[in-house]
């Protein structure tokens, strides 16, 4: 069928953000139906079974991608990664004696912070607040509560572009993790975890879902008076069919992690490719004699969000505009930080960061 020619640019918006051609492809050749269902997936009952087979694929693939072990339950949830800022004290604070220890290393953090404290009793145990968000705690810095509820990180900071390389040693508190912008950028040892987060639309699909990988221990500690969907045993028992879940989104998810599994090889090789796409933005960024100064400090930069201003906001305008001529777009970063950000998730293409790698270098040839 002839189709209307479609120009994509190089999006490196931080999300709803770039997704693999192949997975959009696909899912634009089934549209209208799925093979052998005749019917779009946007149009069938989430019980029959052509979509209870999606959502277990989705499950299996998420279980080989990230080598969950037994001992947990995956949800698919709705409400975003906030909707867990909330949901994560209502089942794993209340009730609880001992305080909950967040970690806040940005923006992300803090939010989920504030929506604890609406819950319960909560500590902070280390706040990078003083120098903007650019660093990470040393593990001297950090002073946890073995007994704590919970320790709750967010294991890539979206907007500042501060990214844990491995998770803190809590002492056997359940680590709670935010890693919404981060989810399969590099293998995971699962083990580490009592409950790992994300909302899909920044490394992992569209707007819609929310995944919640959760230590069966922790299920058990959820308070039957909580409202019904609040309630993260009420999605574990249904096996995410408590209510209507995000068919489409879950749709989408699980070609994503097909294409992660079959076409990029696992997440080993996805890690790798990640590095070397990330070295070539922060080299320029080394190389120019502090033309570019990087935002997060050396040893805890994002591999997903490279962040950076230039010598004035005029030439920063100017980097933005010269850039989409380049078909690169989205640069610009968060008003908090001010700037520039490339978003280079695991589905931006090599070829987007090497353009804006030589458009970089080009920009300061010309502006330096
Ligand atoms: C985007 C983002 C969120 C917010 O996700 P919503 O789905 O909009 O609620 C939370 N945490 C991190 C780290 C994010 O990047």
């Amino acid at each position: 069928m002839p189709s209307v020619a479609v120009k994509r640019v190089y999006n490196f918006s931080s999300g709803p953000a770039v997704l693999p051609l192949a997975v959009l492809e696909q899912a634009q050749a089934e549209m209208l139906a799925l093979p052998g269902v005749g019917a779009s997936v946007l149009e069938i009952s989430h019980r029959s079974k052509e979509f209870v087979a999606i959502l277990e694929e989705a499950k299996a693939n998420l279980k080989q991608l990230l080598n969950i072990p037994d001992g947990y339950t995956t949800l698919f949830l709705q409400g975003g990664a906030r909707l867990q800022f909330s949901m994560i004290p209502m089942n794993l604070l209340r009730g609880q004696s001992a305080a909950a220890d967040y970690v806040i290393t940005g923006s992300w953090g803090k939010s989920a912070k504030a929506e604890a404290e609406r819950e319960g009793p909560v500590r902070v145990v280390w706040d990078g607040q003083e120098t903007n968000y650019d660093r990470l705690p040393k593990s001297d810095e950090l002073k946890i509560n073995p007994q704590a509820a919970y320790v709750h990180i967010t294991s890539n900071e979206t907007i500042q572009g501060v990214q844990f390389p491995t998770e803190p040693e809590t002492n056997g508190a359940p680590l709670v993790c935010d890693s919404s912008s981060d989810i399969f950028y590099r293998p995971l040892n699962v083990n580490k975890y009592g409950l790992l987060y994300f909302c899909a639309q920044k490394n992992a699909g569209p707007a819609g879902l929310t995944v919640a990988v959760v230590r069966d221990d922790l299920l058990k500690r959820s308070a039957d008076n909580l409202p019904g969907y609040l309630n993260y045993k009420n999605h574990a028992e249904q096996d995410s069919m408590w209510n209507t879940p995000p068919c489409f989104a879950i749709y989408m998810f699980n070609l994503v992690t097909r294409w992660l599994l079959n076409d990029m090889g696992g997440l080993a090789k996805m890690h790798e490719l990640n590095r070397q796409k990330a070295k070539l933005l922060y080299d320029v960024i080394d190389a120019s004699h502090g033309f570019y100064q990087g935002h997060a400090q050396p040893d805890v930069r994002s591999l997903m969000n490279v962040t950076f201003r230039l010598p004035s906001p005029e030439l920063e305008k100017k980097f933005v505009a010269e850039a989409e001529q380049h078909d690169l777009y989205t640069l610009k970063g968060h008003r908090s930080v001010g700037g520039m950000r490339a978003s280079i998730y695991n589905a931006m293409p090599l070829e987007g960061v090497i353009t804006l790698h030589d458009f970089m270098q080009d920009f300061v040839k010309q502006n330096g």
